[in-house]
């Protein structure tokens, strides 16, 4: 089903200062199912997201949709996945969306059969300063093929890194 769990493009990622993060936002995780990728970089009043999973966790499958059912998963993926509550950034942040762009059923970069399924969100924030907390458990309520997720946080106060799984859905986004 997955293929190794550590591409070179990812090991390179790793190697990478998490300063670089905004640039690299773009750049391709390891595809492997049940797994999935979150960077969020803050600048200025200005949260920018982007979640990277194989669409076998959110759709199920990652052939073309084409039978009806599988269009409609799809659909209701995409709905789900543009909705910013989703990615539960505490209230106090006061953090609401300007943007969402979704990529559906991406070739991984090593052509194989396998399609991700990717997702910018741009927010802004009244209360940047406050961003504190990301809690997933909407996430993967909604996505449960999803077994874990990586974060990655530049802000401010911090960077970090954090895997986060339904029994333990909370990143914390300072240093500790
Ligand atoms: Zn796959």
């Amino acid at each position: 089903m997955s293929r190794s769990p550590l591409s070179l493009p990812v090991i390179m990622l790793a190697c990478l200062p998490i300063t670089g993060l905004a640039e690299d936002m773009d750049s391709h995780a390891a595809h492997q199912h049940g797994m999935a990728q979150l960077t969020l970089v803050l600048e200025k009043n200005t949260v920018q997201i982007a979640l990277e999973s194989p669409a076998d966790n959110i759709v199920g499958f990652e052939h073309a949709a084409t039978k009806p059912g599988e269009k409609a998963a799809v659909a209701a993926a995409i709905s789900t996945l543009s909705q910013p509550a989703l990615l539960g950034l505490n209230t106090e942040a006061g953090c609401s969306k300007t943007t969402t762009r979704i990529k559906k059923m991406l070739a991984t970069p090593e052509r194989s059969a396998h399609r991700d399924i990717e997702v910018s969100h741009t927010l802004s924030c009244s209360q940047p300063d406050k961003l504190k907390q990301l809690d997933a458990s909407a996430l993967f309520k909604a996505f449960p093929r999803m077994q874990s997720l990586k974060v990655e946080f530049a802000l401010p106060a911090g960077q970090g890194s954090v895997i986060l799984t339904p029994a333990a859905p909370l990143a914390t986004l300072v240093r500790g």
